[in-house]
């Protein structure tokens, strides 16, 4: 419609005339300043759109990485944060350590004052675990009633003080059941620990840490066992 107006006013003759379409080019001018500003806020409303989806997508996706039950780091979020530390580890020519911990005799708590009472353990097991550590340290639910722990930049001993510290806040707690205040007694972990070999797979360094967890078992509990002390 401008385009037209445009072109009558070049061969308009008198002032009315052309009153009349600079009139005309006015409204047609306002219109298009609307369905523009019309355009923009569709737009902004779908860009925000985006945002909300983005914000969900990265929340669910967090979600399918966190364990319902302790808030842990779940069993796939680990192998992502393994990834990273692998990638950490070239980078700055370093290493890293893993972790196993398992508790002793939790099938024990689970008899005795159920599986609820189990389940309210693990959680404060979880946050006893995120309490002793340090920032850049990851604490995962490797599974039902072990945790894992992947310490940046630290070496076997440094793992093992790591060790010792949970140790320590495991046994100056005092574990009670909640509803009834009964205490459970002593509640005790075995652990190995892992030193992660430059470019093995995840899978040998959980091995060694396994079966060092194993060798903590097999000797009485309640202990640490690093690859090295693996003897067999
Ligand atoms: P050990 O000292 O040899 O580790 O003995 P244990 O009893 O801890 O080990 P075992 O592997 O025999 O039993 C583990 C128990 O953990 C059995 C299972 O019912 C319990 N468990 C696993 N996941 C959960 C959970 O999410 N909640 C509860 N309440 N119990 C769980
Ligand atoms: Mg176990
Ligand atoms: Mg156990």
């Amino acid at each position: 419609n401008l385009d037209q107006l445009a072109e009558e006013i070049s061969q308009a003759s008198d002032y009315e005339e052309i009153k009349s379409i600079v009139d005309k080019m006015i409204v047609e001018t306002k219109a298009l300043i609307k369905s523009g500003k019309r355009l923009q806020n569709r737009m902004k409303i779908s860009s925000d759109d985006l945002k909300q989806l983005q914000t969900e997508l990265e929340k669910s996706q967090m979600e399918a990485q966190t364990d319902t039950l302790t808030s842990l780091v779940n069993r796939r979020g680990l192998e992502k944060k393994f990834e990273i530390e692998r990638i950490r580890a070239r980078q700055n020519n370093s290493s890293f350590t893993v972790v196993i911990i398992d508790i002793d005799h939790f099938k024990k708590v689970n008899d005795r004052y159920g599986h609820l009472v189990g389940d309210s353990l693990l959680k404060s097991i979880a946050k006893l675990l995120t309490s002793q550590i340090r920032k850049n340290d990851i604490a995962a639910r490797f599974g039902g009633e072990e945790f894992l722990l992947l310490l940046p930049e630290t070496g076997l001993e440094g793992a093992k003080a790591v060790g010792e510290k949970i140790k320590t806040a495991l046994a100056t707690k005092e574990w009670k059941i909640k509803d009834s205040g009964k205490s459970m007694g002593k509640i005790t972990v075995s652990m190995g620990i892992a030193l992660y070999k430059f470019n093995e797979p995840e899978k040998m360094l959980l091995k060694r840490a396994d079966d060092a967890l194993y060798m903590a078992k097999q000797t009485g509990r309640d202990k640490i066992v690093t690859q090295d002390e693996i003897t067999q």
